[in-house]
């Protein structure tokens, strides 16, 4: 039997196919075994040989990782890698790599069908006439887009493509991001006060953390002049969701869109799930048949090239530079 050059590993996947991956380890003529482990013994057991390995939910401990002898390189499905110790992998000069843009033309375009289902009532409409009502006048009032403010919160790179999108329906965009000094053109930054007063559409592009979860709260709620309708295609606790049934139950804001909630699945009693002025989705944002094999095969290649001597397209542990266990050029350009 031939001896394959690499052995890679799938600690665990639940996206039912490896198609994408064994055709990028074939290319580099290495074995791919997907192995289905979380638990730390287990992953001990069946990695510990490997040279590379492509984790979802699996643990990587510092005691997992100090039994990895080959391993030179991790690759993360999708952006989180708080799975892993990053610290430990530095320390034995693996690379521990992601893939942080695999879904941005999907979740702009979750942002932006939400946005337009509510102005136009898509949902609300598609409701009443299957319950036998045939009557636009139940939707008034609605409003033209054209000339209208879009408040975009985090305008990195999810964000950008809302605004970049959304401009030929004539929005202005306008951005609340403390970490940029400016953007491209058409958006204009501003302060989160002068966001939540000039904004009739409000769209939330911030990641979670401490600093922004409950951004959205009573006070900012009570600061929105425009009773805006108010998009949430991030992560749910950036709003504080008792204070947001609450301005909807107020008619501080006349409407939401939510992909991402506090608790998901959402409790079946949550008062969002009854508002005619909510539209819900489960977490899709990041979801096509292409984006997911766009994921696949990108984390796979973060594994084949380090194992050819490359520099992944996105590296976690910069401070691995340097001191890395396949020997890499100095320079990741
Ligand atoms: P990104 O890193 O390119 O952009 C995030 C932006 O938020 C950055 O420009 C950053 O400066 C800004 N930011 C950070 N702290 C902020 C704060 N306190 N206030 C305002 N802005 C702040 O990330 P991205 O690729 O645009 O993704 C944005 C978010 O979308 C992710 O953090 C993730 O939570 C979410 N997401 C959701 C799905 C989904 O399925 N619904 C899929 C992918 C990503």
């Amino acid at each position: 039997m031939k001896e394959e050059k690499y052995r890679i590993v799938i600690t665990d996947c639940d996206h039912g196919s490896i198609e994408e991956e064994e055709e990028e380890f074939h290319r580099i003529g290495a074995s791919l075994t997907l192995a289905q482990v979380r638990e730390e013994e287990d992953i001990i057991q069946t990695c510990n040989e490997a040279d590379g390995l492509i984790i979802q939910y699996a643990l990587l401990t510092r005691r997992v990782i100090e039994h990895l002898k080959h391993c030179k390189v991790i690759s993360r499905y999708g952006v989180g890698v708080d799975s892993v110790d990053l610290k430990a992998a530095t320390d034995f000069g693996i690379i521990v790599a992601n893939v942080p843009d695999y879904c941005i033309d999907e979740v702009s375009n979750q942002t932006i069908a939400m946005l337009l289902s509510l102005v136009r009532k898509t949902a609300f409409f598609d409701k009443k006439v299957k319950e036998g009502q045939w009557d636009f006048r139940l939707g008034i009032p609605i409003h033209r887009l054209q000339g209208k403010t879009l408040g975009l919160i985090g305008c990195g790179k999810i964000g950008l493509a809302v605004a970049k999108k959304i401009s030929p329906f004539g929005l202005k965009a306008i951005a609340f991001d403390p970490y940029l000094q400016k953007v491209e053109e058409g958006v204009e930054l501003t302060d989160l006060e002068t966001l939540l007063k000039r904004s009739d559409f409000i769209s939330i592009h911030c990641p979670l953390n401490e600093s922004t979860k409950h951004l959205i709260g009573e006070n900012e709620f009570k600061k929105m002049e425009r009773k805006p309708i108010l998009i949430n295609t991030s992560r749910g606790p950036i709003i504080d969701e008792n204070a947001l049934v609450n301005a909807l139950e107020k008619g501080l804001v006349s409407g939401a869109g939510l992909d991402v909630l506090e608790r998901e699945p959402p409790d079946p009693k949550n008062p969002l799930l009854k508002m005619e002025n909510v539209i819900l989705s489960p977490h899709v944002g990041f979801y096509s048949v292409e984006s997911i094999k766009e994921l696949k095969r990108r984390t796979a290649e973060n594994v084949s090239a380090v194992l050819m001597g490359k520099w992944p397209k996105s590296v976690v542990n910069q401070e691995v530079v340097g001191k890395t266990r396949a020997p890499l050029p100095e320079s990741q350009g």
